[in-house]
């Protein structure tokens, strides 16, 4: 059974489509820049060259047909007909508190989505273009929903309310939220199954750590604490996010630079975090190269994302009473010893010890810890789209 999978954005689509009989890949591929010019598909089979093709796409439906014509063609394809296509799985970003797991999409469900839209503005209504868009080529192919913040559907309402009148909550629904909710489910059960134990009896911090970045305390499976909030701004200190900050700063800056509502949220959205703060670079390999050098501001922004990355698993600790694992995974946490050595190194007072030669590793799962740390510490790579594939799969079941 192949089960296609599709991440939609405003003007970009990222697609897998997997056999789930052994859940191998048998093609991946991007369309960028759908409904501008210079749209471009690149389509990756498995044991195939790369295929790229630049051609108007004015809508998401046109992008969709093109990725199909691909996955069928007879030089670039891999699969004879979409008759092949058991099922196609969507990353959806806001559930908000209608879906608490993967769902069969419905007209309900689609009510559900676009009612919240104000939730997830920019986010939503791409992924619903992307199932209309399905929807009308392959009308008789079940699609699965599979939500960003569900996996955080599980917090208690002391940790997910803010200290704001409950009648916002009440009225407009304003409470945490989380993300990245995928990641951290697949990494957590993968650190079950690295340790040998039941995910039901571990509890894991898993430190997703990319350009967007997020941590979330696992109790027994169930996530119990995440640093998103209502929206992805709140937290760690991100590529261009800024994360936590005092509230009043909001006002304060709009007064002084005369800035509007959207002015202040794009600052805070796309000009502050590591950028903001090194002049550099959103890119942790560019503050990286640059701290080297001697850049100051870089390693400033260094110090304080590390610095907060620590802040947060400790607080988790505290949230869960214990840490058995914490996980490393995403750009940033796959790939950099740096970072985890340096997040790690004042977390010693949990009898956590780092084995920096095991810890050199990148990209690959390991175990960094020396064998008498009494806290295990994992890199993980994350696979958002394989847990799609996975929860899709389960629910046409
Ligand atoms: P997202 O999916 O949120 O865009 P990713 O998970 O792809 O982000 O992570 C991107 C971040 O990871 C970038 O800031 C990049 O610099 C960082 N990254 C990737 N590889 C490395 C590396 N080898 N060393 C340091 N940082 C890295």
């Amino acid at each position: 059974m192949n089960v296609f999978i599709i991440n939609c954005g405003s003007s970009s689509l990222k697609y897998q489509l997997f056999n789930m009989l052994d859940e191998s890949v048998l093609a991946k591929g991007l369309v960028e820049r759908i409904g501008l010019d210079g749209a471009k598909l690149s389509h990756c089979p498995n044991n195939k060259d790369r295929y790229e093709i630049e051609t108007e796409m004015p809508d998401h439906v046109k992008a969709i047909e093109l990725v199909l014509a691909a996955l069928v063609d007879e030089v670039h394809g891999v699969i004879d007909s979409m008759d092949k296509i058991s099922a196609i799985g969507h990353r959806v970003v806001h559930g908000a508190e209608d879906f608490s797991g993967s769902v069969l999409i419905n007209d309900k469900v689609m009510q559900s989505l676009i009612d919240n839209i104000s939730l997830a503005p920019l986010h939503n209504p791409p992924n619903i273009m992307g199932i209309e868009a399905c929807k009308k080529l392959m009308p008789s192919v079940p699609q699965v929903g599979v939500f960003d913040t569900a996996f955080h559907q599980t917090l208690p309402k002391h940790a997910y309310l803010y200290g704001i009148p409950y009648e916002f909550y009440q009225k407009y629904k304003v409470r945490k939220y989380g993300f990245h909710g995928t990641s951290h489910k697949y990494v957590a059960q993968r650190a079950a199954a690295m340790l040998g134990k039941p995910i039901e009896k571990l509890k894991i911090i898993t430190c997703h750590l990319g350009n967007g970045a997020s941590i979330c305390a696992v109790d027994g499976g169930k996530s119990i604490e995440t640093s998103m909030g209502f929206t992805p701004l709140e937290g760690l200190m991100m590529g261009t996010r800024s994360g936590d900050i005092d509230p009043a700063i909001v006002s304060f800056l709009m007064k002084k630079e005369g800035w509007s509502l959207e002015e202040v949220s794009n600052v805070l959205n796309k000009r502050s975090g590591v950028l903001g703060i090194s002049g550099v670079s959103s890119d942790f390999r560019d503050i990286e190269i640059a701290a080297e050098k001697g850049n100051e501001r870089a390693q400033l922004a260094l110090d304080r994302f590390d610095y907060m990355v620590k802040k947060f698993i400790g607080s988790y600790v505290a949230a869960m009473n214990g840490v058995d694992a914490i996980v490393f995974t995403a750009g940033l946490g796959e790939n950099s010893p740096e970072t985890r050595y340096d997040v790690c190194k004042g977390l010693t007072y949990l009898g956590l010890e780092i084995d920096t030669d095991k810890n050199a590793v990148r990209g690959k799962e390991a175990d960094i810890t020396t064998d008498s740390s009494r806290v295990r510490v994992l890199v993980i790579p994350t696979n958002e789209e394989l847990m799609i594939a996975r929860e899709t799969y389960e629910i046409v079941q």
